[in-house]
This record gives C-alpha cells, structure tokens and sequence, in this order.
C-alpha cells in the first residue's frame, strides 16, 4: 500500500493538460497505425490484383504465340500453294505456246488450199463445191483466230506485252483490214460500209498490229453474227480532233443478232459469250473482246458498245492521238 502511494505520488507531476497530451498522442498514434495496417492491407490487395493482371498477360501472350504460330503455318502453307500456282500458270503457258505454234503453221496451210480451191487455182470447181469451200475456208479462219487469242491472252497474262507506237494512218489501216475480211463478208452477202472525214485525219500514234486485232475483231464479230444480207457501216469520226487532248471515234455497226440486256454486263469478260452467239455461231472463245479493250486501254482509249432499238450492236473506241510520254 504504502509502495502504491509512492508510485502514485511519483507521477503526481502529470497534471490535467499533460494528461490530454498524452491521451492524444495515443489517439493520434491508433489512428496513424490504423492507416498504416489499412495501406498494408490496400498495397498487398494492389499486389494480388497486379498478380491476376500478369497472369492474364501470360495467358494472353500463350493464346497470341499460338496464334501466331497458326499464321505462320497458313502463311507457309500459302507460299507453297503460290508456288504450285506459279508452276501451274508456267506449265499451262508453255502448253498454250507450243500448240499453238504447232497449229499455226498447219492451219495456214489448211486455210491456203481452201482458199486456192474456193478460187478455182487447183482446177475448176462448181459452185456447190465453192459454196463447201468457202465455209472450211471460213471455220479454217476461225480457228486460226482462236489460237491467235490464246496466244495474245496467255502474253497479257505472263506481261510479255510490250507495246510499239508510231504515228499511224489510221483510215488507211482500216481500208486493209476490209480488204482483208472481204471475201468472209462476200461468202455471207454482207455489205460493208466505211465512212470517213473527207478532209482525212492526221496521223495517230498506235501500235499498229495491235489495232488491226481489234478492228479484225469487230468487223469480224459484227459480220460473223449478221444474217445474210446484213449491212455494217464502219465510221470514222473526227468530232473530238478539238476537244481537250484530241482524240479520233471509230464505231462499227451491224444489223445482227444483237446482244440480250441481261448478258449485257458480260461481254467484255474473259472467255464469256452471250446466249444468242453460242446458238449461232458455235466457234469462238469469247477472248476477242476482252483482249481488243485491253489494247484500247493500253493506248488510253475507251471500248464501248450501244444496244440497237432495230436488234444490233454498234461497238465504238476512242484513240488519243499522241500518246503520253512516261
Ligand atoms: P467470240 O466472238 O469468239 O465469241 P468475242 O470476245 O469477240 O468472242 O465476243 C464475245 C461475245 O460478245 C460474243 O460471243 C457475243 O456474244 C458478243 N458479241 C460480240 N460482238 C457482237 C456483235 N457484233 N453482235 C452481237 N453480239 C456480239
């Protein structure tokens, strides 16, 4: 007892505001380690979901290397179907080459002999016979121009397609090409027009073989699908000498079967042929208009075709007469 009272009377310095002090600092004290175990506590949960955040990472990085690994697969597999293709396009352009080399200089020979037997050189044939002549002539003509567009496809398609202008008399080029297709248009009693500016046309720079294909093409589309007795009339127009860059209109027109509205959007496509000429005509690969608008465009020009209100078809281009230089 009497310790206590010692004990007591030893801290009997500790008077009221001291007191509270103390009491403070303690409070002040709770509440501060209050916070800090509540950080702790915040900083280990931070911890913990930063823990779930990387593992998510992980595993999105495993799905994005298997991912990768897949593209890569599909990648190889892809170079070598490229391959095989580049193979296939190699092997199918050396077939399309060597046949048709090999049939050019036998059908040549075919097309010679009908045409001197259809013209009585090889000794005198009656007109029945000639009539027969005429048409092996005709078909040997056709062939002749199949093999000649699949040789001209399979050059576009490997770019072996170099282009030569030279300033070119056009009207003069178009007089050849009719001569040349005058007796196919005799043997179908087809008349064929040709009108030009009287004044004639400055020369125009083209690839002159190549312009001829296409106006073989046409005229000969537009004879090949006339009825007997048909008309075409070819034009040469110069109505847009003037206009900006100055360019030349050939149009051909024939009075044939025409082309159905349906099938319309087709015509220019590779190897497509309309319903109407299959029936007709059985021969043809339906490259001709695909390759004579390659070589319109290649020259800057326009190909197009109108659909007659009487049932045929005028085709047109347009040429440029200077070509850009580049
Ligand atoms: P092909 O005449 O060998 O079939 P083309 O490429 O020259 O091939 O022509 C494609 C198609 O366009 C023809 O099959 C035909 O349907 C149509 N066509 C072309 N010219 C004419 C024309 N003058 N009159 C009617 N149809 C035509």
């Amino acid at each position: 007892m009497i310790y206590w009272i010692n004990i007591l009377s030893d801290f009997s310095f500790i008077n009221v505001p001291t007191f509270w002090v103390v009491i403070g600092i303690v409070f002040l004290l709770a509440l501060f380690s209050g916070h800090y175990l509540e950080g702790q506590r915040n900083a280990e949960e931070d911890l913990k979901e930063k823990a779930k955040q990387v593992k998510e990472l992980e595993e999105i990085n495993k799905e994005f290397q298997q991912k990768n690994r897949e593209l890569y697969a599909k990648e190889l597999e892809l170079t070598m179907a490229n391959r095989r293709l580049q193979t296939l396009e190699e092997t199918k352009s050396k077939f399309i080459s060597v046949t048709t080399h090999q049939l050019r200089t036998p059908l040549a020979a075919i097309k010679w002999t009908f045409d001197m037997m259809a013209k009585g050189q090889l000794g005198e044939v009656n007109e029945e016979q000639t009539k027969f002549l005429n048409n092996g002539l005709i078909s040997t003509n056709r062939v002749i121009t199949i093999v000649n567009e699949l040789l001209r496809v399979d050059k576009m398609d490997t770019g072996q397609d170099n282009f030569n202008f030279k300033k070119t008399d056009l009207i003069q080029l178009i007089k050849g090409v009719l001569l040349e297709l005058t007796n196919q248009a005799e043997i179908k009693k087809v008349t064929l027009n040709l009108a030009f500016p009287t004044n004639g046309l400055p020369e125009i720079e083209i690839d002159e073989n190549r312009i001829r294909i296409v106006l073989e093409n046409l005229i000969d589309n537009s004879i090949k699908y006339s009825p007997e007795n048909g008309i075409v009339d070819i034009q040469i127009s110069d109505d847009g000498l003037n206009s900006g860059e100055g360019s030349v209109k050939v149009s051909i027109q024939d009075s044939g079967i025409g082309i159905p509205k349906e099938e319309s959007d087709r015509i220019f496509e590779k190897f497509f042929r309309a319903s109407n000429a299959v029936q007709k005509e059985p021969d043809g690969s339906g490259l001709g208009l695909f390759i004579s608008r390659d070589i319109i465009q290649k020259h800057n020009g326009t190909m197009w075709f109108e659909r007659l209100d009487d049932g045929g078809t005028k085709f047109c281009f347009t040429l440029p007469l200077h070509q850009k230089k580049v």
